[in-house]
Formats: structure tokens, C-alpha cells, sequence
């Protein structure tokens, strides 16, 4: 993992569609100071309406993350966040001028495409890392996510569809800039063929196409070229992961095992991590001069970090449920 805050060097935009409103939307991600965060700017509805990509401003979980403060609303943050969190990026600002982050070609692709072309610029701030040192474990029916210790950020996701094509897969990754680029990034949003008919009459995936998902009938893969790698599925699964951890706010050190789970299970194993602050600490790494890395403990005490930690909150009773224990 990497001592230092990083910010983009330049301004990048995106012009796209929403993938549930289907409305037109222009994204810019621009640099920002340290300690900023990610935040998203509302343009269309003023400069001052404003939200940042944290848990406790988490409002939706159901076909898409989505947060908000008042009425800066967010929608469908995980692609983007994954792009941002995957390759490194602390700090930014994302201008957006309607609901929901454009959904491009249902990847994480061209925002790390362009991201990587504008490169990041360190900043003279060390990173405050979240390292888990003892296990946490959320419950959730059948899906569950544990986090382990571990020395940097490691992912597994598993899947086990009833269908021929998806059936049970599993996917692990040492998670770095250049790991998350090559094998997560270009994973494809997908859903099933008789799900996106049942959504669009609910007025849901409005702007979903065979542009921006890989849609699976009983037959197979109906898009024509098919998939960009055989366990695409859990690729992406591993993509929404990455993208709803950010909003932890700071980077992860521990080993993420997630089995089934989706957006609303990724918020209750955040809450979990929140409300029990016995199972990790916020440290800083620095690098000496022979290229040793040591580790800093910043944070330990449950006392210091309910009044420091904005997000040492319990969580949201509408949004909580399952089981998590220590
Ligand atoms: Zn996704």
C-alpha cells in the first residue's frame, strides 16, 4: 500500500446516460486538496449542493448505490468510487449536472482509461488507512461478507447463480493500481433477461442496453460479442465491492471475503466495521530511506475515535439487519 494521498493531475469528463433514469449527464472529475475526500457537486441544482462519498450518507441500496445530503441526491456511485478507490485516488471532486453517475459502457473501464491518461499527482499528506486486526463477519441469510487481517488489501467474491452460464464462481485479487486496471476494471455490469424487461416496466434500467450491460437469457450471452473474460459476473462483483468500500472514506488493509452479496450487504459490513472499533485502527505508513515501509499507528482507542470519526455512528435502523459479530 502507498504512503501518500493522491489527487488527478488534470480535470477529465464523462458524457453519458444513467443506467435506471436513462437521462443524459455530464461528469467531471477534477483535483482536490488533502483530507477532501471524494465529493460530488450537483451542478444542475448549485454550486453549494453537495455530497460526500461516505456510509452514513448512504440513502438506497436496492438496484444501485446511492447517496445524499438533503436534496443532492447520487445514484449508481460504484463504478466511478471503484475507479477512483481501485487506482489510488484519495482526493477529488465529481461535477455532475443530473442524479445519477453516467453508467458509460457498464465498466469501470473509461474512467480508469482516462484517469490513467490525466495520471495522479502525490500529495504531502500520508494516507490514513483503515487496517482491520481482528475479524469482522456480517450475516445476511445466505450471503455473507468477513474481513480479515491482512498486510495490504485483499478481495475474494464468490457467485452461485442458477443458470448454466454463471453457475458458482470465485474470484481473489492482491489488490494495486495496476491488478485492479487489468482485471477488474472492464467488468461489465449484468443482469437477466426477464429481470431488465420487469424492471424497465417499473420504470427502473431506463438507459440499459446491450451497450452498457451483459444480458443473460436462458440460452446464454445475447450481447453478440459476448464476454470480456469467462467469469466476467463475479469480476464485476468484485468492482462493486471495491466501489461501496469507498465510502469508508480511506483506504482498506485486511482481506475482504464476500459470498453473494450486493450493495446492501457491502453498507451493513461498513456499518459493522463503524460500530466496532475494537476490530481495527487507522495507521499511516512511511517509507525510510532504505525503502522499508513502517507502519504508524494513529488511532486505537474506541474513546479517541468516536469523537474524531465522523462515522462511528450506529447504524440507520431502516437500513440495518442481519446479523454482524466480532
Ligand atoms: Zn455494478
Amino acid at each position: 500500500m502507498e504512503p501518500f494521498q493522491h489527487t488527478i493531475r488534470k480535470k477529465i469528463s464523462f458524457a453519458g446516460i444513467g443506467l435506471h433514469s436513462g437521462a443524459p449527464v455530464t461528469l467531471t472529475v477534477k483535483p482536490a486538496p488533502v483530507d477532501t475526500g471524494i465529493r460530488f457537486v450537483r451542478l444542475d441544482l448549485g454550486k453549494e449542493s453537495s455530497v460526500p462519498a461516505f456510509m452514513d450518507r448512504v440513502v438506497d441500496t436496492s438496484l444501485a448505490t446511492t447517496i445524499a445530503e438533503e436534496e443532492a441526491a447520487v445514484s449508481t456511485t460504484e463504478h466511478l468510487l471503484g475507479a477512483l478507490a481501485g487506482l489510488g485516488v484519495d482526493n477529488a471532486v465529481v461535477e455532475l449536472d443530473s442524479a445519477e453517475v453516467p453508467i458509460m459502457d457498464g465498466s469501470a473501464g473509461p474512467f480508469v482509461h482516462l484517469l490513467k491518461k490525466v495520471q495522479r499527482r502525490r500529495q504531502k499528506a500520508p494516507k490514513r488507512i483503515l487496517k482491520i486486526v481482528k475479524e469482522i463477519l456480517c450475516e445476511d441469510g445466505d450471503k455473507w461478507i468477513r474481513i480479515l487481517p491482512y498486510n495490504g488489501l485483499k478481495i475474494t467474491c464468490e457467485i452461485d447463480f442458477a443458470h448454466d452460464l454463471i453457475g458458482k464462481q470465485s474470484y481473489t485479487i492482491d489488490m494495486t493500481p495496476s491488478s485492479f486496471a487489468n482485471e477488474i476494471a472492464s467488468a461489465r455490469t449484468f443482469g437477466f433477461m426477464e429481470e431488465v424487461e420487469k424492471l424497465k416496466e417499473h420504470g427502473y434500467a431506463l438507459g440499459g442496453s446491450l451497450d452498457n450491460a451483459v444480458v443473460v437469457d436462458r440460452l446464454g450471452v445475447v450481447n453478440e460479442d459476448g464476454l470480456r473474460f469467462a467469469d466476467e459476473f463475479v469480476r464485476h462483483k468484485v468492482l462493486d465491492l471495491v466501489g461501496d468500500l469507498a465510502l469508508l472514506g480511506c483506504p482498506l488493509m485486511g482481506h475482504v471475503i464476500a459470498s453473494k452479496a450486493g450493495h446492501a450487504q457491502h453498507l451493513r459490513i461498513m456499518q459493522a466495521i463503524a460500530g466496532q472499533p475494537d476490530c481495527w485502527q487507522f495507521v499511516r505508513l512511511e517509507k525510510k530511506d532504505d525503502d522499508t515501509v513502517l507502519e504508524r499507528v494513529i488511532t486505537t482507542t474506541k474513546a479517541a475515535g468516536t469523537k474524531i470519526l465522523p462515522f462511528l455512528v450506529p447504524p440507520t435502523p431502516s437500513l440495518a439487519g442481519g446479523s454482524c459479530v466480532a
